[in-house]
């Protein structure tokens, strides 16, 4: 009976949603080679002081350079490594990647230049009993200090599971920083903040987008509330996806010191980032040199 309902339930399914799940099981299966295949590369969004310009830290972001249909942004596969499992050893490598780059470029330029490196870590992982275990280890094959490492999260994978609780709270005597990412955008509660071990905020996109227009948004409002939440809790706010200098402007008097978006720096090869290290002066340009 288990079968025939399968089956029946399958055909119900319409013929636009059949090829997504079709597509999905192919790219699963492909994504395995992916991995196997050095398919997938990391770029590294830099984190900037709205003030001075200059790079504190960078968030790498997973690319799959898929042999036919070219780059797959991670919106596309992360879903789906997620459903398959796929996440746990794509994790790991993206993992050890970061703090083996991070160590790199403090061997290469000094500890001064960029000192963190983002990585995202989705619900799958946290809930892994290993996972604090893997983190250990990668930081300690790159000879990289925790504080240096920033473990990104989003609310909704943070809730409701005890094991995460417990991941969080190991990895935070281990010494990695904890972000809580897209925040804002999910049922979030001065409690939840005090139950978990969190030390960055980073706002997410939807209310940095139009915030130049509004005096009375919400979106301000929403952006201001946490940024003065992140001030009480002594928290790091970083507002992402800055797209222009006039958001900037709006964002500063709020509170917020730190930034990310396309405005202040797109996602970069590594190589891309070693030549801003270079420069003796690598700080981003303002309003009126960025691309
Ligand atoms: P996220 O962690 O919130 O990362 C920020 C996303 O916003 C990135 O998209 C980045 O390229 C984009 N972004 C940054 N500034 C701007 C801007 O000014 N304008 C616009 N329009 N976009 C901006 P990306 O690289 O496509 O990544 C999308 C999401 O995929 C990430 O959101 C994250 O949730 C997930 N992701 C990326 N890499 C990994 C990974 O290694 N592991 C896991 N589990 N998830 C990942
Ligand atoms: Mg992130
Ligand atoms: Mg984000
Ligand atoms: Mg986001």
């Amino acid at each position: 009976a288990a079968k025939e309902n399968g089956k029946a339930s399958w055909s119900r399914f319409a013929p636009e949603m059949r090829q997504e799940i079709v597509e999905h099981v192919r790219l699963g299966g492909e994504l395995h080679e992916a991995l196997e295949r050095d398919q997938l590369y990391l770029e590294y969004q830099p984190i900037v002081d709205l003030d001075t310009r200059r790079l504190v830290g960078a968030e790498a972001l997973v690319r799959w350079r898929h042999p036919e249909q070219g780059l797959i942004p991670p919106g596309q596969f992360i879903p789906v490594a997620e459903r398959t499992g796929l996440i746990v050893p794509l994790g790991r490598w993206v993992l050890r990647q970061a703090c083996r780059q991070l160590a790199a470029w403090r061997d290469e330029y000094g500890t001064s230049a960029l000192y963190t490196v983002g990585v995202n870590v989705a619900a799958r992982q946290l809930g892994e009993p290993g996972f604090t275990g893997d983190v250990a280890a990668a930081l300690r094959d790159a000879g990289l200090a925790p504080h240096r490492l920033v473990i990104e999260v989003t609310e909704s994978s943070v809730l409701n599971a005890r094991q995460v609780l417990k991941t969080l709270h190991e990895l935070h005597r281990l010494g990695v920083k904890l972000a809580l990412d897209d925040f804002g955008t999910r049922q979030s509660s001065l409690g939840l903040l005090r139950a978990f071990p969190v030390d960055i905020l980073k706002l997410d996109k939807s209310f940095v987008d139009g915030i130049e227009d509004g005096q009375d948004d919400e979106r301000l409002a929403v952006a201001a509330a946490v940024a003065q939440m992140a001030a009480a809790l002594r928290l790091d706010a970083v507002a992402e996806g800055i797209e222009s200098a006039a958001q900037v402007e709006r964002l500063r008097p709020l509170g917020y010191r730190l930034g990310q978006g396309f405005h202040l720096a797109r996602p970069l090869a590594a190589e891309r980032v070693a030549e801003l290290l270079v420069e003796s002066d690598f700080s981003l340009a303002g309003p009126e040199t960025t691309p």
